[in-house]
């Protein structure tokens, strides 16, 4: 798959007697796991792979070249059975997701890191990450830290920031800027599952009261949000703020300790 990953900070392209050499203490070792799911009609399976790969890649880019920060290999599967019914989907089972996770994070131990993030780019992974990070930190007490995507992108409409979040314009503008040779532009559809502001306290997402959803529920094309508006120049534009952000949590979590244990 496309990379945008830097060769010299992507750890299995070291051998294991430059691995062995690398300072424990303070090396971040970073995790990307995202999703190989639909995307509506016009955006690529892998989009999640991808954007994840695109925002990593530009923050790894803006470290200071002695800054110990390395990737590891994707996990590209995730918890997707929101998605299943769509054909291409590919979904690992919970128990086969956190099972992935804990068996890595014990390599990661056994070499002797301390460190280890988890780079998400898929939603339905983030609760499962929330609760394996604090696992781990209980059960080898590495420091576990999370970065849930890019954050927020600027200048976008609040009712598509609030619920535009699977292939609606802001995963369209990534990909037109990453990929756009996988964007099908006439292939646009746009769907909101819920309208910032509606009354009722009942929403499918971000909401005091939620009900669970399948995306054949509530997004017959699987879009949620509205791609129309997207553009390369702005995906071009959120992948460098995303990753000045990104690049500056994976500064401070290079430095960090608890402030009572270390
Ligand atoms: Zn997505």
């Amino acid at each position: 798959m496309k990379t945008w990953i830097p060769p010299e900070r992507f750890l299995p392209y070291l051998t294991w007697k430059q691995v062995e050499a690398l300072p424990k203490d303070r090396t971040l070792l970073i995790l990307p796991t995202a999703a190989i799911e639909q995307h509506g009609h016009h955006l690529p399976l892998a989009t999640d792979t991808l954007i994840n790969n695109f925002i990593l890649g530009h923050a790894l880019a803006k470290l200071p070249a002695d800054f110990p920060a390395y990737a590891l290999a994707p996990v590209c599967y995730g918890k997707s059975n929101e998605h299943l019914g769509f054909p291409g989907t590919l979904s690992t089972s919970r128990d086969t997701f956190m099972a992935t996770l804990r068996d890595l994070a014990a390599s990661v131990r056994a070499a002797g890191f301390q460190r280890l993030v988890f780079f998400n780019s898929h939603g339905g992974n983030h609760s499962l990450l929330d609760v394996m990070a604090r696992d781990l930190r209980a059960e080898f007490g590495l420091k576990m830290f999370c970065l849930y995507g890019g954050g927020p992108a600027s200048g976008v409409n609040p009712q598509e920031a609030a619920y535009g979040f699977h292939a609606g314009e802001v995963e369209t503008a990534l990909l037109l800027a990453a990929t756009p040779e996988l964007v099908h532009r006439d292939k646009y559809t746009v769907n909101y599952i819920a309208q910032v502001g509606a009354p009722g306290t009942l929403k499918p997402e971000f909401a005091y009261a939620t009900y669970a959803w399948l995306t054949r529920d509530i997004a017959p094309s699987g879009v949620m949000g509205d791609p129309n508006p997207a553009t390369a120049e702005n995906g071009w534009k959120w992948c460098d703020e995303m990753a000045t952000r990104a690049a500056a949590a994976l500064v401070e979590m290079a430095a960090f300790n608890h402030p009572v244990t270390s």
